[in-house]
């Protein structure tokens, strides 16, 4: 049988660390197992579902190369099979309609919990009679008959069996008063109808899972296989939320990461491979396999991430890095006209940075007019002795028709030799020269991209 994994989101909000994660444990064991990977929006709360978030999830999914094999399938569109599956229900007894109302409800709750009991539905309209609920003109919400004795058991995948006391469950509302269907009771429809053999979700969602098989057992269906993810924490070993800083991936993408990065990083969150930390998506298709998930929380640790992200951008070729920094370079209004001269203009940063949004701000000084003098640099770097030392390495140049780097360095050294100076003296006026900073390039790769007439430009303008 050909095993078919989903990711279903809500619209409520962006997609966040938690969300990419398990779209990317779907979507691996899809790809390791010659399998099909779903995605359905989960857009039942109308109240909080927006198009905005449905774009935003659909683009970030994209961003992070997790191609879907079929959907995006919305439930929003699916309300007559819903209605079809809760009268079956209804038919076969398995639910009932229930008239209480919320104050009633809200009173029953208040004197259990004064008793010391659980606060949970007692009841009352289970037993009434089908036939004659049927035309009561009353509001009332669907409630499912869950079994009141014995448990539940969950075979999680990851955590193993996993038990539920029914006594504990309630009824639980399956349509609410204004005939809307709930999100547990339509998650089983629609796993069933999207033939889903593995459910794998965030660990928030494995106390739905005894409902949620009730629910099969009730509708005849077949059990899928489950797994629930440990939770992700921040560096307090809270839950991860926005109180830590950027948990959407659309805050990481313009932030300058790469989904290389991400990728990278999320996959690591709760898996293991051995001591291996470098792995492409690539690699992942192959290797992904739920074993090696552990059973507890992982710590989110955004110094590890950046730094996958530098290691990931000096994997760029020349083209790569230019198209990935392009949009980054445009925000900086940076006009990009000679692409052969912006891929060597990057690649002479490639190394030094950590995210893109830094390669646009180092590399930005290649593509202006006139540098803009940090007053900080230059009080540290220009005074009468350096401005000296670049008047003089200004005729040097001048005299050089090979710019390459190679021929520039071996100058240097002899210009160096011949003042007595360390080369630092040179490199720091000559790099503010340039750049108008002291966080640069190397001198000699700068000096061969921007090319002869341009350095000299920029060295008479240090000089007055
Ligand atoms: N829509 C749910 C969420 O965004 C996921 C439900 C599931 O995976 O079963 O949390």
């Amino acid at each position: 049988m050909i095993s078919r994994y989903r990711f279903a989101p809500s619209p409520t909000g962006h997609l966040h660390i938690g969300g990419a994660r398990t779209a990317l444990y779907n979507y691996l064991l899809a790809k390791k197992t010659g399998g099909v990977f779903i995605l359905r929006i989960e857009d039942t709360d109308r109240e909080r579902s927006t198009q905005e978030y449905v774009d935003s999830i659909l683009s970030a999914m994209d961003w992070l190369g997790l191609k879907y094999d079929e959907g995006p399938f919305y439930q929003s569109e699916r309300s007559k099979v819903y209605q079809a599956k809760l009268e079956e229900l209804l038919k076969t007894g398995k639910a009932y309609r229930c008239f209480c109302t919320a104050e009633e409800i809200q009173n029953k709750r208040e004197a259990a919990m004064k008793a010391g009991l659980k606060p949970k539905y007692d009841g009352t309209c289970r037993l009434l009679d089908p036939h004659q609920t049927k035309n009561d003109p009353r509001p009332y919400c669907i409630r499912f008959k869950s079994p009141e004795t014995g448990e539940t058991l969950v075979q999680d995948l990851i955590r193993g069996e996993v038990s539920f006391a029914n006594a504990e469950l309630d009824d639980l509302i399956i349509a609410r008063t204004d005939g809307s269907p709930t999100y547990n009771f339509v998650v089983v429809v629609d796993d069933v109808e999207n033939q889903i053999t593995h459910v794998i979700r965030g660990d928030d969602h494995l106390n739905n899972t005894p409902r949620q098989i009730q629910l099969y057992e009730a509708l005849h269906y077949p059990v899928p296989q489950f797994a629930h993810l440990p939770m992700i924490l921040g560096p307090d070993k809270k839950r991860l939320s926005k109180r830590h800083g950027a948990t959407s991936v659309l805050a990481y993408q313009e932030a300058g990461y790469l989904p290389q990065a991400l990728l990278n990083y999320l996959v690591r969150l709760g898996w293991s491979y051995g001591d291996e930390e470098i792995f492409s998506l690539n690699k992942l298709e192959k290797i992904f396999d739920l074993k090696n998930v552990g059973k507890s929380a992982a710590v989110f640790n955004t110094e590890k991430l950046l730094w996958l992200n530098g290691y990931w951008i000096r994997q760029l070729k020349a083209k790569e890095l230019l198209e990935a920094a392009m949009p980054f370079l445009k925000k900086l209004n940076l006009e990009i006209k000679d692409s052969n001269y912006a891929q060597q203009a990057l690649a002479s940063c490639q190394e030094k940075v950590k995210t893109l949004v830094e390669l646009a701000e180092m590399a930005k000084f290649y593509f202006v007019e006139k540098v803009e003098a940090d007053p900080k640099a230059k009080e540290k770097t220009i005074n009468p002795e350096s401005l000296k030392i670049l008047e003089e390495l200004k005729s040097l140049l001048e005299s050089l028709a090979d710019f390459k780097k190679e021929n520039l360095e071996t100058h240097f050294k002899r210009f160096a030799e011949n003042k007595n100076l360390k080369l630092g003296k040179i490199a720091q006026p000559l790099r503010f020269a340039l750049t108008g900073s002291l966080v640069s390039p190397g001198i000699y790769d700068m000096l061969e991209i921007l090319g002869k007439d341009q350095s000299l430009k920029r060295i008479q303008n240090a000089l007055g």
